[in-house]
């Protein structure tokens, strides 16, 4: 099942409340909304809107708090020129710098290098504190594409990422949330293209902390919110953003989440 957020075209009078963001399940070319998001309990509502091009696709999740883990695959610590950690290593991204499907990353004018960063983003299902690595799976609703888009200029001279990372824009997300991929997580294709030239192409299966561990470990310091959003790391080939670029995000199984840049 894929799983979108979108503002309903505003012609349907019968819903009062339609300049909201409502979450939807995407069926063909029919979007079925729902009365909630999915994590907390929504329902059809019975309302579908047409799926078209013309609709924009909200960052499909609404998170308390965004995780993120650096340095999970071995080549791209390397070509940082960073050791492997010992643990996992995390930081937070504001929800403010969600953008959707069709969104556009703005470079800022402090950064002289943003880079892009394409990410498996794992949404939680279920409210988690203190699980095992095998209860992981059933505290995970699904998979969607996340850019963690970094000014790597920035996060060299602060030491602390909040800056280099939590510019709006910089944490593009979706075109939706595949629920049907439980089976697969281990093993999924990461990519990204720039301008339709590749640059990032990695598994899953190449992680330093698979997802379960990451969800274990990340559980045990902070409660997980259902409709968070947990970013698992990037592999080797990140590189620079200029304006005038489309960056294309894929995650096997989920689909492929396209943004412009701009300065
Ligand atoms: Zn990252």
């Amino acid at each position: 099942m894929r799983i979108v957020r979108i503002i309903p075209p505003s012609a349907a009078p019968a819903a009062p409340l339609l300049a909201l963001p409502v979450f939807a399940i995407l069926d063909g070319s029919t979007l079925r909304l729902l009365s909630k998001a999915p994590w907390e309990g929504g329902t059809p509502t019975g309302e579908t809107v047409p799926h078209t091009d013309a609709l924009p696709l909200l960052a499909p999740v609404v998170p308390s708090k965004i995780v993120c883990v650096g340095r999970n695959y071995a080549a791209h610590a390397k070509e940082l020129g960073n050791e492997v950690p010992k643990a996992p290593l995390l930081f937070f991204k504001p929800p403010s710098a969600l953008i959707g499907h069709g969104g556009t990353i703005v470079l800022p004018p402090e950064s002289e290098r943003v880079e892009h960063e394409a990410e498996v983003g794992i949404v939680i299902g279920r409210r988690c504190k203190g699980i095992s690595r095998e209860q992981a799976r059933e505290h995970i609703f699904g998979v969607t594409c996340v850019g963690d888009i970094t000014a790597r200029d920035l996060q060299r001279a602060d030491g602390q990422w909040a800056r280099a990372k939590g510019f709006d824009s910089f944490c593009p997300a979706g075109p939706w949330i595949e629920t049907d991929l439980d089976a697969k997580l281990a093993d999924l294709r990461i990519s990204c293209t720039v301008n339709g030239a590749t640059r990032q192409d990695g598994r899953t299966s190449q992680m330093i902390f698979p997802i379960d561990e990451l969800l274990a470990y990340t559980s045990r310091m902070m409660t997980l919110e259902p409709g968070d959003l947990l970013v698992t790391g990037t592999p080797e080939g990140v590189g620079p953003l200029v304006h005038g670029d489309r960056l294309e995000i894929s995650v096997e199984g989920v689909g492929t989440l396209a943004c412009a840049v701009r300065k």
